[in-house]
């Protein structure tokens, strides 16, 4: 296979960690796109949508996020699609909550076994843009700052602040978001929708830049 993203792929898919390490009863990865796409997307985990459908975002929290990005520019969820590479800190649905209220928050061992596919995608597709969606995929990508701290910013690579438009050599770019999950009370804060609408009309800024 020539398309090394593509053969990244092929392998993501057939990896079985989680089972073997008795976190889950059976994997089966979810995550979308190609070569070229200049946007990562970023979440927590697949739900079982997800899965139902073998792509991210399906469900009910996915439509939420549509239409975020709809504000954010895109003229249709297909448009999303087409530009976003979409993946998760883990890819594989982590099950139910203990107390059947959500779905369960991978733990860190989770997230360890499943870094290298992460970190593969960054290091093949080069995004100019990162999108990390909700605090487990933020705590990836700035670990010392909290949504409150970084939803409305845009950051560089370095974990510093940056101002748009960013300089031409700025390489990526990170632009936090809040989870779009029901389970999410972050946005029940009605100052919080504001930082929100902010960072989609810096996204709706950025977007040019990134191709
Ligand atoms: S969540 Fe990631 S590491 Fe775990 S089995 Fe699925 S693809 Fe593999």
């Amino acid at each position: 296979m020539s398309d090394p993203l593509a053969a990244l792929q092929a392998r993501h898919r057939r990896c079985h960690r989680c089972v073997d390490a008795g976190f889950i009863p059976v994997a089966r990865p979810v995550f979308s796109g190609a070569a070229g796409q200049r946007v990562l997307l970023v979440g927590q985990a697949p739900g079982p949508v997800e899965v139902d459908e073998h792509r991210p975002f399906a469900g009910r929290a996915g439509r939420q996020l549509m239409r975020w990005f709809q504000r954010a520019g895109f003229e249709s969820e297909a448009e999303v699609r087409r530009r976003v590479y979409m993946t998760s800190m883990t890819t594989c649905f982590p099950g139910r909550n203990a107390a059947g209220t959500g779905d369960r928050r991978p733990s860190a061992r989770e997230v360890t076994l499943c870094a290298p596919w992460l970190d593969s995608v960054l290091a093949l597709l080069q995004p100019r843009i990162i999108i990390p969606v909700g605090s487990l995929a933020l705590s990836r990508f700035l670990p010392a700052l909290r949504l409150d701290d970084c939803v409305g910013r845009v950051f560089g690579a370095d974990g510093m602040e940056v101002r748009l438009p960013p300089p031409s050599d700025a390489g990526r770019v990170l632009v936090p978001l809040p989870h779009p999950s029901g389970q999410s009370r972050w946005l029940n804060d009605p100052s919080r929708a504001a930082l929100l609408d902010h960072a989609l009309l810096l996204l709706r800024d950025l977007l040019g830049w990134a191709v």
